[in-house]
């Protein structure tokens, strides 16, 4: 088998991986990034997720990947321009990238991880470090090492619906028509206003039947939308087969409702699909348990924590429906964020490994706290923290993510800008 040996070894290139990879080569770690597909970014690049959501305190990683992904500000990315843009960014802070690797095994010695496995064309690699760390969204470096998690919502298990996100083209540049989310109304100027549009195509059979609502994003090109709405429910995204059935019904989907857009809303007759998510979007899977479980609370109340790596978290508790149209649990109510909230270190070390870190949407938090945190600005932060942490880890000579003064990682960030104290 070959072999490689690292400091900080990051697996999954989306969000969180990118940043933490780049957090700890630029802190001098020797470091590897290890993806699955032909592409980084995850849902940013091949996922087709836009716009950047969530906020944090100013100065995180954030910043730079809105200025090197997004055309204009505040619009979706520019997703040919990011895959450019993110690769240049690894490459430049000296990251090693492996490319169509899979990590499909670990091995684990008492607390300890000893390497991870991946799997590709020249067959197995065993990469070696002193620090791992999971960024594959579904825990999967965490789960092969046999750490505690959840996965759902608290009784029936049921996660959030899969989707397709892609962007239409071609729209009258005169139609101004956005539709960001369940309570953004807006009349059509012929009498018809747009949601209830939406919620009578949906029970007509014109729209799929678990699609209510057509969320409609700009993007930097103004006869574009994002397109945010196709979804299945009941799929568990681990299962071969049910991701070919989510795919195969997404994709039906994603016609409908285009002819549904062209034949209901002036301005959007000429619209055509320029390119869509090349793999199913996963909103949620394994969440692995840490030293603290993140709640709704703690994030309605906007909790602050002594140990927070990253700081004013904020984003509504956005749970697409696992059991139908819309959204659940939060429709009318959804919890009033007092203030963002703080993400604590200790959600990001999984419970039985010390030499492991989570970061982005697969840290420790609740079914209703992950449908806040889970946004991309958010997983940036909890990425850069985490390639922070495992790089102190490294340069200080310490083999134990529970041993590590979060104060240490809290300078780090400081010193890079990052206004945790505000
Ligand atoms: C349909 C949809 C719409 C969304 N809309 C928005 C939105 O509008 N705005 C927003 O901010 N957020 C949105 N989100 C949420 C956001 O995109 C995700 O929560 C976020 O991308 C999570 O980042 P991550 O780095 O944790 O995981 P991911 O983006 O999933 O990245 C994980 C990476 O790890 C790789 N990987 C997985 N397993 C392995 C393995 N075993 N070995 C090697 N590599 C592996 C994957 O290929 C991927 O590149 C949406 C999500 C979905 C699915």
């Amino acid at each position: 088998m070959l072999e490689r040996n690292y400091d900080v070894v990051v697996a999954g290139a989306g969000p969180a991986g990118i940043c933490a990879a780049v957090e700890a080569a630029r802190s001098g770690a020797k470091t590897a990034l290890i993806e699955r597909y032909g592409c980084i970014g995850g849902n940013l690049t091949q996922g087709y997720v836009g716009p950047l959501l969530g906020g944090t305190c100013a100065g995180t990683m954030s910043e730079e990947i809105a200025r090197r992904v997004c055309p204009v500000p505040g619009a979706v990315p520019d997703f040919e321009w990011a895959k450019i843009a993110l690769t240049e960014m690894v490459a430049d802070a000296g990251v090693d990238v492996y490319l169509q690797e899979a990590v499909v095994s670990v091995e684990r010695e008492e607390d300890r991880l000893c390497a991870v496995i991946a799997d590709g064309k020249c067959g197995p690699i065993r990469f070696a470090a002193d620090v791992y760390i999971d960024a594959t969204g579904d825990g999967d470096v965490a789960y092969l090492a046999g750490c505690p998690y959840d996965m759902g919502r608290t009784g029936d298990g049921l996660i959030q619906p899969v989707s397709f996100m892609f962007i239409i083209q071609g729209v009258d540049e005169d139609q101004h028509l956005l539709c960001e989310h369940e309570e953004h109304h807006t009349d059509l100027g012929d009498g018809r206003e747009y949601l209830d549009l939406c919620h009578r195509a949906c029970k007509t059979g014109e729209l799929p039947k678990n699609v209510n609502i057509v969320r409609l994003y700009k993007t930097a090109y103004p006869d574009e939308r994002m397109v945010n709405a196709s979804q299945e429910n009941y799929i568990n995204p681990f299962d071969p087969t049910d991701l070919f059935r989510a795919e195969a019904s997404l994709r039906r989907q994603t016609n409908q409702i285009v002819d549904f857009l062209k034949n209901n809303i002036p301005g959007f007759a000429d619209i055509r699909v320029k390119g869509s998510s090349t793999t199913l979007g996963v909103r949620e899977s394994r969440r692995i348990l840490g030293d603290y479980v993140i709640t709704v609370e703690d994030v309605a109340a906007g909790r602050l924590f002594d140990d927070a790596v990253v700081h004013h978290a904020g984003f509504c508790v956005d749970i697409h429906n696992p059991d139908g149209p819309g959204q659940s649990e939060f429709v009318d109510k959804r919890p009033t964020i007092a203030g963002a909230h703080d993400i604590p270190f200790r959600a990001m070390t999984p419970i039985g490994v010390n030499n492991l870190i989570t970061a982005g949407r697969c840290i420790s938090g609740t079914h209703e706290a992950m449908a806040s945190y889970r946004v991309m600005n958010i997983c940036f932060a909890m990425g850069q923290a985490a390639g922070a942490a495992a790089a102190l880890m490294k340069t200080h000579g310490i083999s134990s993510t529970r041993a590590l003064d979060v104060a240490l990682i809290r300078e780090h960030l400081k010193s890079r800008g990052v206004k945790l104290d505000a």
